[in-house]
């Protein structure tokens, strides 16, 4: 059989897909390593034990096929037909037979990297909207599963770590992270912080400080330090370990991400 390939010659797109799919096969092994018994344990998500981690993630790749065949037919197929729903469906995913529920997950995987090889460039383009209710072009949906894939192969909690993240991924997660902050709360409603990777060059300033262009701290904000793994798990609502705050004080709580 010829192997199959992307559709897409879009260099950017072409590397977006490459980190979506490294994630999947991270979140596989992450998950393909725990036996059976070990699924019913609690995960990093708070109320959801692995269990719920695994079925959200094989719903959440059937929530994107349905926005990329959205993309492809222009009819128009929403990710989830309400929130309620969405939590019903993830409840009642994680009570399946153990290989049921790892099957869902892998087949789901497999069916949307299948819609993304088979999108045609203009598909990409075409608008669709997310469970938020932002309006994006398909191509989103690469990095929408990306962030899933990796983030919670960590709250499986098996050994998964952001320290294993690429770089790219480390640094594109907390500028998503703290844009959804922005977005949400506004310049006002954020922390009044600036985040500064101890190995990165140039600080994320978190609130909109008058003296920051060029990437240093004004004198009134609070700098959180850490590596950039370590600030993004704080960020993500994973703990603060490794990130201490420039004022001697405590490490504050993050806002909600998503
Ligand atoms: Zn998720």
């Amino acid at each position: 059989m010829p192997a199959r390939t992307d559709k897409t010659t879009d260099p950017h797109l072409l590397a977006g897909l490459l980190l979506a799919r490294r994630g999947q096969a991270y979140f596989s092994r992450k998950l393909n390593e725990l036996r059976n018994d070990r699924l019913d344990a609690p995960s990093l998500v708070e109320g959801w034990t692995r269990r719920h981690v695994v079925a959200h993630v094989g719903l959440n790749a059937r929530a994107l096929t349905r926005l990329t065949e959205w993309a492809a037919t222009g009819v128009e197929t929403p990710m989830y037909a309400s929130p309620t729903e969405r939590d019903q469906e993830i409840e009642f995913a994680a009570t399946l037979p153990a290989r049921a529920l790892r099957n869902l997950c892998a087949h789901a995987a497999v069916h949307l990297d299948v819609e993304w090889r088979d999108l045609s460039e203009e598909a990409w383009h075409a608008p669709v909207r997310t469970a938020l209710g932002r309006v994006v072009p398909a191509s989103e949906t690469v990095w929408m599963r990306t962030r899933e894939v990796w983030v919670h192969a960590v709250d499986l909690e098996n050994g998964g770590s952001f320290d294993d993240f690429p770089a790219e991924l480390v640094d594109r997660l907390l500028a998503d992270v703290v844009g959804a902050w922005r977005r949400r709360l506004g310049p006002d409603g954020v922390p009044q912080l600036v985040l500064e990777p101890v190995d990165r060059e140039r600080a994320v300033p978190v609130a909109e400080f008058g003296t920051v262009a060029d990437g240093t701290a004004s004198p009134e904000a609070v700098a959180l330090r850490g590596t950039a793994a370590d600030l993004t798990r704080w960020a993500t609502g994973r703990g603060g370990a490794g990130v201490v705050a420039s004022n001697g004080g405590p490490v504050p709580a993050p806002p909600r991400w998503l």
